[in-house]
């Protein structure tokens, strides 16, 4: 190599070597200013870590919302079939204690200052019934929630047909079932038994208290139920409720335990469960459509 030649190269060199940081300037000044970050930089960038702790549960679609089906085109999603109404309330079964009371409308039911005319009304076609009563301070209980606003004490429901001991119900309960002895009791006396109708014994008529099963509080906490515990007759017998009673004593608390489904709203006795073994339970539960439980 000749010493020019040398030089030449030399010179071409240290000319490229000064010429690049120009080059990589224009390059750099040709880049867009506004070129885009990668999407995963910059979520990577602004999101906390702990968004990708192993911890955080990915969602994973459930089988059964995985497996359903889709809904035909034009046809909306049908909604899933609701439970029976018997698996979502408390059974109107039966009218007695328990633990923490459901709320019920006619817990807050004080009296007025004047009586109703609805009640007054029922005052007298009671008296029409011929039935023997008298009228009671209301009875409140805020803290359990029984109430009777305008109570009655019953000792009779109609002529020489005695309730003992001395009952308090509401009028309703005391009209209901004294127009029921007089209907119903009285001629399946005279037919069936064939005897004339002495009286009725209740084991309870108001008690503040709850159902023995559930959460509601028994009909009784309202003065709307009496538990009726033998029927007695001129001659000085009786027939007692229970679960044996003989044939023809049998046929006559049937018939009575029958006809009285529809005057009341719930009948209960004897085979219904163990806590009615030993007497009729009646009463008039408001229910949706006037419905009756007999069992
Ligand atoms: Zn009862």
């Amino acid at each position: 190599m000749t010493l020019s030649r040398f030089r030449f190269l030399t010179l071409f060199t240290l000319a490229c070597v000064m010429a690049e940081p120009a080059v990589a300037r224009r390059q750099a000044v040709q880049l867009p200013r506004s070129a885009p970050v990668p999407e995963m930089l910059a979520e990577r960038a602004t999101q906390p870590e702990v968004a990708l702790q192993p911890e955080t549960p990915t969602p994973v679609p459930r089988p059964d919302e995985a497996q359903q089906p889709a809904s035909p085109p034009g046809q909306a999603p049908v909604p899933e079939a609701r439970p029976p109404e018997n698996e979502q309330k408390v059974p109107e079964k039966t009218g007695d204690k328990q633990s923490s009371p459901q709320s019920d409308p006619r817990s807050d039911t004080v009296a007025a200052e004047k009586m109703p005319a609805g009640e007054a009304a029922c005052r007298t076609r009671l008296h029409a019934l011929n039935a023997a009563f008298e009228d009671e301070p209301a009875k409140q209980d805020a803290t359990a929630g029984c109430s009777m606003p305008y109570p009655l004490s019953v000792t009779s429901l109609s002529n020489g047909i005695e309730l003992a001991p001395k009952a308090e119900l509401n009028c309703a309960m005391a009209e209901a079932i004294a127009r029921f002895t007089v209907d119903i009791v009285q001629p399946a006396a005279r037919s069936i038994m064939g005897r004339e109708l002495a009286g009725i014994s209740h084991a309870s008529a108001y008690v503040c208290r709850q159902r023995h099963s559930g959460t509601k509080l028994s009909e009784h906490a309202f003065g709307n139920a009496l538990d009726i515990a033998s029927f007695t007759f001129r001659d000085g017998s009786s027939v007692e409720v229970g679960p044996n009673p003989g044939e023809k004593q049998g046929k006559f608390l049937d018939h009575i335990r029958k006809a009285a489904c529809g005057p009341f709203k719930t009948v209960l006795g004897p085979g219904s469960d163990p806590d009615h073994e030993t007497h009729l339970h009646l009463d008039l539960a408001p229910r949706r459509n006037g419905s009756t439980f007999c069992q």
